[in-house]
């Protein structure tokens, strides 16, 4: 069974079928994790070992770098080097640069980072809205439209086939399209769309290219193929040419790009295109427990109007592990502190903090749980999104705020901080848009922040403000370690973890809110949840908040995906109770200097009233303090992961008298108290001691 050195013991039947198929059209289809990208690397191996191809005829290409990532790291590990495994883009970027001299001369061009400028430009002479938010549904707009091979005077008749939600009239999408265009040639630039339309129209075009590319590469291989749009479509039919050596692997089930213009419809129809084909569908899934595979095969279950040959059932293969946990929350602090103190159990057990994966819907979610990860110490790294500090609408509102933070302004601050981020697209209420909400969810974040400092400080101020957030970026900001994965639920596609977290699982969540109105897009965000669940080997936990801030109204429902998934009398409905939720438990709801109950996360973390006097023990918090910073270099982390301001003014104000007390103050969970309950109490202690001498 031996192909000279590589083994193909790993490999079940149907596995091997695909792997030593006679060079020519191959298409795997079949669920998550059931070994169709182990299945493609083997398979470049075993040509290539076998010399009926060499590694650098080769060219695998998928959807995303983290996934392109993921084959090279199998291909390395099969002993496969010089064969390129990449994104479509990489791969049209460097054909491009190869035969753009050739082909076109010496006339340069420039790849255009980002369309907004020149979307901008273009909104700005049709008329059409230019705030932030619509130029950048623009912008996806026009992105979809090429993807889709849909030029602008097509666009009104396409767009409404596909029954878009269009950002602006139809005509006058068609006059920024066309004025974006125009205004891109003028100034020789090339956006990614025109990477993929230049490569296709150039091996079209010039035969002689043709030739020369179709010498070089031999042999096809795509992963992810339910995800592919018309315009790669395109660009994969011209470096094949009249040939057909191509192998396909992939899963309807698991298309969550159709939003930008991706249709399974070439990986079901591939056998109708390449009579010949040898089709391979798998169903042993080598990934998960069965218990996880259970809960996968009834999410994608309950899907709707499903294509034919999308229909398989998975087997599990593993042996039996833990059922998955439904675990619902008051808020999202309290859903996110939970999450930690999990992981911090995991870690104690030996599981790899690599191997740990938190997974939300949309970017802005992460913030929380940067937020309690840092606050429990343990490290982390945000993938396939920015960290929060870093996004561009954030780094948009730290500009801002620095620039209101040096003129003169009066009033409260979490009112000022609304002021100075409203123009950059903080309204009122949540926009229905798919990215204006995500960046209106991360500029609510900071309004949430400036109100848990207003309520912590009595003086706080713009300039405080900016230098906490100043600080807070830093202490986001660790240098890279191995650490858990924090990713949105697009970005997981195709890696595995031991242990899997999908958090905030609440209606407008998954399914996200503006896929409401249509019943393809709420079918697509049920794909988005069983890509969640297939990402679990053997932990995984589902999770939702009933409200956003602590002591929030708790407005919200669970995801409609989850209803016949949790059994009825399952304590889902309030397993706070057993879920590391001491700190949600025990915390106070109501003012100890007022009784009245509390509303907002400054209050319940300070435990009164914003406006009843603060009574904090200034000696002692400066020993905090002092003490603080001592530790932090002890254990080499930012102070803010040993303990943040409002935790430690809120010790100093309750002056918690054992455990229990220390507990109930929020950002003090088990870790914390593990580690360092001595100390604090201990300094509280010798305030005590002395108040009595
Ligand atoms: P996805 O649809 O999520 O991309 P996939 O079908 O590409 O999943 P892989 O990532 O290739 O699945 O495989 C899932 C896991 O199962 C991997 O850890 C892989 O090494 C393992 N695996 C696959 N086939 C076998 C096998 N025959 N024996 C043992 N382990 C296997
Ligand atoms: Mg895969």
């Amino acid at each position: 069974m031996d192909a000279e050195g590589l083994s193909l013991e790993g490999l079940d039947p149907e596995q091997l079928g695909a792997v030593t198929a006679p060079r020519g059209p191959v298409c795997v289809l079949a669920g998550a994790g059931t070994g169709k990208t182990r299945t493609i690397t083997h398979r470049i191996a075993y040509l290539v070992q076998r010399g009926q191809v060499s590694p650098g005829q080769v060219l695998a290409v998928t959807f995303t770098k983290r996934a392109a990532g993921e084959m090279r790291t199998r291909l390395r590990a099969l002993g496969v080097h010089g064969t390129q495994a990449v994104t479509f883009h990489a791969a049209a970027l460097r054909q491009l640069r190869y035969f753009w001299p050739r082909v076109v001369g010496d006339e340069p061009w420039e790849l255009l980072d980002g369309k907004l400028r020149l979307v901008g430009q273009a909104a700005h002479r049709a008329g059409a809205p230019t705030t932030a938010e619509s130029l950048r549904d623009l912008a996806s707009e026009i992105e979809w439209a090429k993807a889709s091979l849909v030029t602008p005077e097509d666009y009104p008749a396409a767009s409404a086939r596909a029954r878009r939600d269009s950002p602006a009239h139809p005509d006058q999408v068609v006059e920024v399209y066309q004025g974006y265009e125009r205004l891109k040639t003028r100034s020789r630039m090339i956006d990614f769309d025109d990477l993929l339309l230049h490569t296709s129209a150039i091996l079209s075009d010039h035969a002689d290219v043709a030739t020369e590319f179709r010498d070089r590469y031999r042999c096809f291989v795509v992963d992810e193929y339910q995800d592919v749009t018309p315009l790669q479509q395109r660009v994969l039919d011209a470096w094949l040419g009249e040939r057909d050596d191509l192998t396909v692997v992939g899963d309807a089930n698991q298309t969550i790009y159709s939003f930008a213009g991706a249709s399974p419809r070439p990986l079901l129809e591939f056998s109708r295109r390449f009579p010949g084909a040898e089709v391979i569908r798998l169903e042993r899934d080598y990934r998960s427990t069965p218990e996880v595979v259970s809960l996968a095969n009834q999410v994608i279950d309950a899907a709707k109007d499903r294509p034919a040959g999308s229909r398989l059932r998975l087997v599990g293969q593993r042996p039996a592990g833990p059922p998955p946990r439904f675990s619902e929350y008051d808020d999202e602090p309290a859903e996110a502190a939970a999450v930690a103190t999990r992981i911090r159990q995991l870690l104690d057990e030996g599981v790899a903090a690599s191997e740990i994966a938190v997974l939300y819907r949309v970017n802005a979610q992460s913030e929380v749980y940067e937020q309690a990860l840092a606050d429990a110490g343990i490290p982390y790294q945000v993938r396939g999104g920015e960290r929060f500090f870093a996004r561009p609408e954030v780094r948009q509102a730290m500009i801002a705020l620095r620039t209101a933070a040096a003129g003169e302004r009066e009033g409260e601050l979490p009112d000022t901080v609304r002021e100075v981020l409203a123009p950059l697209g903080l309204t009122a209420e949540p926009p229905v848009g798919g990215s204006t909400r995500e960046r209106w969810e991360s500029l609510l974040a900071i309004v949430e922040l400036a109100e848990e400092l207003a309520g912590t400080l009595n003086d706080a101020d713009l300039p405080g403000f900016v230098a906490e957030l100043e600080m807070r970026a830093q202490a986001q900001h660790p240098p890279t370690v191995e650490g858990i994965t924090l990713a949105s639920l697009h970005a997981a596609k195709g890696l595995e973890w031991d242990a899997v977290f999908l958090t905030g699982l609440t209606d407008g969540t998954v399914p996200i809110q503006h896929a409401d109105s249509d019943d393809a897009a709420i079918e697509e965000e049920r794909r988005l949840l069983y890509v969640g669940v297939t990402r679990a080997r053997e932990h995984l936990w589902l999770s939702w908040a009933l409200s956003r801030t602590a002591g929030g109204r708790r407005s919200r429902r669970r995801s409609r995906f989850l209803h016949g998934l949790i059994p009825e009398d399952h304590p889902a409905a309030r397993a706070r109770q057993q879920d590391g939720g001491t700190s949600a438990r025990a915390r106070r709801t109501s003012c100890r200097i007022c009784g009245s109950s509390l509303v907002g996360t400054t209050a319940v973390k300070l435990g009164r009233c914003e406006g009843c006097p603060s009574d904090v023990d200034e000696e002692l918090l400066t020993r905090l303090k002092e003490w603080r910073t001592s530790r932090a270099k002890q254990l080499k982390v930012p102070p803010y992961v040993v303990f943040t301001d409002a935790t430690l003014t809120a010790i100093a104000e309750q002056r918690p008298a054992d455990t229990g007390g220390l507990v109930s103050i929020s950002g003090i969970g088990p870790t914390k108290l593990d580690r360092f309950g001595a100390d604090v109490l201990a300094l509280v202690q010798g305030d005590v001691q002395r108040d009595g001498a």
